[in-house]
């Protein structure tokens, strides 16, 4: 038996069977071939990327019926990329100069772009390099004749273990038959942890080793709430496990069917919760667990799974279906969060040294004007249809939010020029992820007509911690005085220019921070929607009178740790004796 803890990203506890995914499993042929022989071979190679092209377009398909348009097109991607001739023709040089059989020319080629993207150094260019290690095995499956698209055609529920998941293993999968992920690297904002709490499937990663240490068929326990993999349990802990699980899921249940209610607290305080999602697809899920519509609508989704710059109608449909799915309840659409780990390196003649000091965010999007407008003016035709907020990202001076607001102001005056329907009362907002945003909140209240308050980054831009590397998780928390401060300073301001303000980093769904935050003077909250449930049931738990004094009392700290210590024997202390999820920070 083994035991590792990773970083938990997906709540729910499974146990199942091992299903090992990697490069590992195939072995290259390394054979010559006579000189006539080349032809032969070239055939093969072509016939390869055409039979995985198709595979690819039939994943495709499934994926816009099952998950919709946006994660679909990651696969019209690694479609482009298997016909960019940059790409075959290499391979078939080296064949006919080294007169190597397909699969050693197509193993080769790939592992060397792989490689090179791989030692940029960036975690972008180590995505694109996951990209390509992802075609390079649906090619070679082709070629070798085992047409192992296996993730898609799972006879069996498994619970998948992987160094790396790819973004189109992982929408490709057949997730009836997936119980869960464990994966050795990776962090909150990796593909693989967006689509699994997406789609509410257990997950862990950041794992280190666990890919090496188990084989296919080995038992698995993977708790998505603690980060714990258990690898060939034994049969007490099984035992174990399987009776938390049937604990927390009927508890989940129970908390479900409780959703619909109102989030409001003993004393008649009224609580807004709202959902955070990345695709619109997600806003059913955020209505059944009891949202009132969604608070934070991260659109740079829509650029991470195409690959290319989306055009103003990709922009407005997304934004319609959501209008629409929301019928008439508030949709705060974040502008383009672009930059730092997401996709602008790869555009870059230089990558940034440190990209997440860099062109992220805000400033991305007011150094790409064009793109910027684009999505601009999707934003204010889709407000046609039904109420919309904008929102900017990592604002951190006051230049920028004029800047923004003057671009916003031009756009609309252009749809008025052209005669286009569009929202005219658009609200806007910005996020406050910055420091120097928090501390200047006063002078930003002025700007804008609403606040949300950011600790995802937040966090780790007041604690100097990179919030997706594991070896400095332990640095990374909420609790620590000096974010709370900033928090409590940026209610304060936004209160007295009466600025709404709300919350949408990870804490917001921690039911840790639930009776602080409230306490803090929050009304307003914006999470992942699976953990909407529980934290309604701490609101109704609770007076705001006491989510005061545990502020104060808070405020009174200097660690993290009193604070982590006092909020958990709080949250204890109302906790009805729930399996496992209230007391989870
Ligand atoms: C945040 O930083 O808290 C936030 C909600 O934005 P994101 O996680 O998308 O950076
Ligand atoms: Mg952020």
């Amino acid at each position: 038996m083994e035991q590792l803890t990773g970083i938990p990203v997906s709540s729910g506890i499974v146990i199942g069977r091992v299903f090992r995914v990697g490069r590992a499993e195939q072995r290259v042929p390394h054979r010559h071939i006579e000189s006539d022989g080349a032809g032969e071979e070239l055939k093969r190679v072509d016939l390869a990327f055409e039979a995985a092209i198709t595979d690819l377009q039939t994943l495709r398909d499934r994926t816009r019926e099952e998950l919709g348009e946006e994660p679909a097109k990651i696969f019209e991607f690694h479609v482009g990329l298997l016909r960019d001739p940059s790409l075959r023709q290499p391979i078939r040089d080296r064949i006919e100069r080294d007169l190597v059989v397909a699969e050693w020319a197509v193993a080769d080629e790939f592992r060397s772009v792989a490689d090179r993207f791989s030692a940029m150094g960036s975690e972008v260019f180590a995505q694109k390099a996951s990209d390509i290690i992802d075609l390079d095995r649906r090619v070679l499956d082709q070629l070798m004749g085992e047409n192992t698209s296996r993730l898609a055609t799972l006879n069996e529920p498994v619970v998948i273990v992987a160094h790396e998941l790819t973004p189109s293993q992982t929408a490709g999968m057949d997730r009836s038959k997936v119980l869960g992920f464990a994966t050795d690297i990776g962090g909150r904002t990796s593909h693989v942890s967006i689509v699994a709490r997406a789609v509410d499937i257990p997950a862990v990663v950041g794992c280190h080793q666990i890919s090496r240490m188990v084989e296919n068929g080995d038992q698995i326990i993977i708790d998505g709430d603690a980060g714990t993999v258990i690898v060939n349990p034994s049969e007490e802990l099984v035992e174990e496990y399987l009776k938390r699980q049937s604990q927390v899921s009927s508890y989940r249940a129970e908390l479900r069917r409780t959703a619909v209610g109102e989030a409001v607290t003993t004393d008649g305080v009224s609580i807004k919760l709202l959902g955070n999602i990345e695709f619109p697809d997600e806003i059913p899920s955020v209505l059944e667990n009891g949202g009132e519509g969604v608070g934070l609508y991260r659109t740079e989704f829509l650029y991470l799974t195409s690959g290319h710059e989306p055009t103003e109608d990709d922009h407005y449909q997304a934004y319609l279906t959501a209008v629409r799915l929301l019928e008439g309840r508030t949709l705060v659409i974040r502008t383009q969060d672009l930059g730092a780990d997401k996709y602008t390196q790869e555009q870059a003649e230089e990558p940034e040294r440190n990209p997440f000091l860099g062109c992220r965010s805000i400033r991305y999007s007011l150094q790409n004007l064009a793109g910027f407008k684009t999505q601009l003016r999707a934003i204010l035709r889709a407000a046609a249809e039904g109420p919309v907020k904008v929102m900017f990202p990592l604002v951190s001076n006051v230049m920028e939010i004029r800047q923004a607001k003057m671009l916003l102001a031009d756009v609309a005056e252009e749809l008025v020029e052209d005669g286009i329907p569009h929202g005219d009362d658009v609200e806007i907002g910005m996020m406050v992820e910055v420091p120097s945003a928090a501390l200047m909140a006063r002078a930003f209240s002025s700007e804008v007509e609403f606040f949300s308050i950011g600790t995802n980054d937040l966090i780790q831009y007041t604690l100097a911690v990179d919030r997706g590397n594991e070896r400095v998780a332990n640095l990374y928390t909420g609790a620590s005085p000096a974010v709370i401060q900033l928090i409590k300073s940026v209610i304060r301001a936004a209160r007295r220019k009466k600025v709404d303000v709300s919350l949408c980093g990870e804490v917001a769904g921690e039911p840790i921070y639930t009776m602080l935050l409230l306490g803090l003077g929050l009304r307003t909250l914006s999470l992942v929607p699976t953990q909407i449930p529980l934290i309604k049931t701490v609101i109704r738990t609770v007076t705001i009178q006491h989510c005061e004094r545990i502020a104060r009392k808070v405020g009174t700290f200097d660690s993290e740790r009193q604070v982590l210590n006092y909020l958990r024997d709080e949250l204890r202390k109302i906790d009805p004796g729930s399996p496992g999820g209230w007391t989870a920070d």
